[in-house]
C-alpha cells in the first residue's frame, strides 16, 4: 500500500508523444544525465537532492518535468495490449458495481466474468466488469440474462493510453490531460 507521501512518478513519452513508462524520479534523472531528454512537456517540476559533489562539496540537485519526452521512437512488443489486472479493472469501472451501481472500496469489489469462466467465458477486458461481493455471489455462474441482472454499463477493452492512466493511482493533472487527449469517446476516462 502506497501512502500519501509516495513520490510522484514521471511520465516518459517517446518522440511521437507515445507513452513509454512511468518512471521514478531517479530514473528520469538518468535520462536527463545521459542527454536523452528532448523536451520537458509537463507543468510541474520536481527536484531531489543527489550525491555530494566531489569538488565543491555541495549537494547536486536533480530536476525533472512531470512529463518528459525522450529521443527516439519507442516500440513495445505488446503495443496496444494492456494487461488485465483487478486494480486496473476497478479503476476502469470507477469502482462502481455493474449490477447495483453502488460505489465500493476495493476490498468490497470483485472481478466479475459476465459470461462465466466455468461455462467457457474468457478472462478478457470485454468479458469482465467490476461487481460488489453480494452481486457477484447472487449472480453465481449464470449469465446476466439468466440471473435477471442487466448490466448498468458496457465493458470495453482498454487502449494503451488509458492503461497508463489506470496504472498510476497518483496521477497529476497535467499527466492526466496529456493521456486523455487520444482516448476513444467510449472510455470512462475520456474528457467531456
Ligand atoms: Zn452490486
Amino acid at each position: 500500500m502506497r501512502g500519501p507521501e509516495t513520490p510522484p512518478r514521471i511520465l516518459i513519452v517517446d518522440s511521437l508523444g507515445q507513452p513509454v513508462r512511468w518512471a521514478a524520479l531517479t530514473r528520469a534523472a538518468r535520462y536527463y544525465a545521459s542527454g536523452k531528454v528532448v523536451h520537458d512537456l509537463g507543468d510541474t517540476r520536481f527536484s531531489m537532492s543527489g550525491g555530494l559533489q566531489e569538488l565543491s562539496g555541495e549537494r547536486s540537485c536533480v530536476v525533472s518535468s512531470s512529463i518528459v519526452m525522450i529521443r527516439g521512437r519507442h516500440r513495445s512488443p505488446s503495443r496496444g495490449h494492456v494487461g488485465l489486472s483487478k486494480y486496473r479493472l476497478f479503476a476502469r469501472d470507477r469502482q462502481i458495481c455493474a449490477y447495483c451501481g453502488s460505489h465500493c472500496s476495493e476490498a468490497d469489489l470483485t472481478v466479475e466474468h459476465i459470461h462465466p469462466v466455468s461455462r467457457g467465458g474468457r478472462h478478457e477486458w470485454t468479458n469482465v466488469v467490476t461487481a460488489c461481493r453480494s452481486c457477484n455471489t447472487r449472480k453465481g455462474s449464470r449469465r446476466p440474462e439468466e440471473a435477471n441482472m442487466p448490466l448498468l454499463y458496457v465493458p470495453y477493452a482498454v487502449c494503451r493510453n488509458e492503461g497508463f492512466i489506470l496504472s498510476n493511482r497518483r496521477i497529476l493533472a497535467d499527466q492526466m490531460a496529456f493521456l486523455q487527449v487520444s482516448l476513444p469517446r467510449h472510455s470512462r476516462w475520456a474528457q467531456g
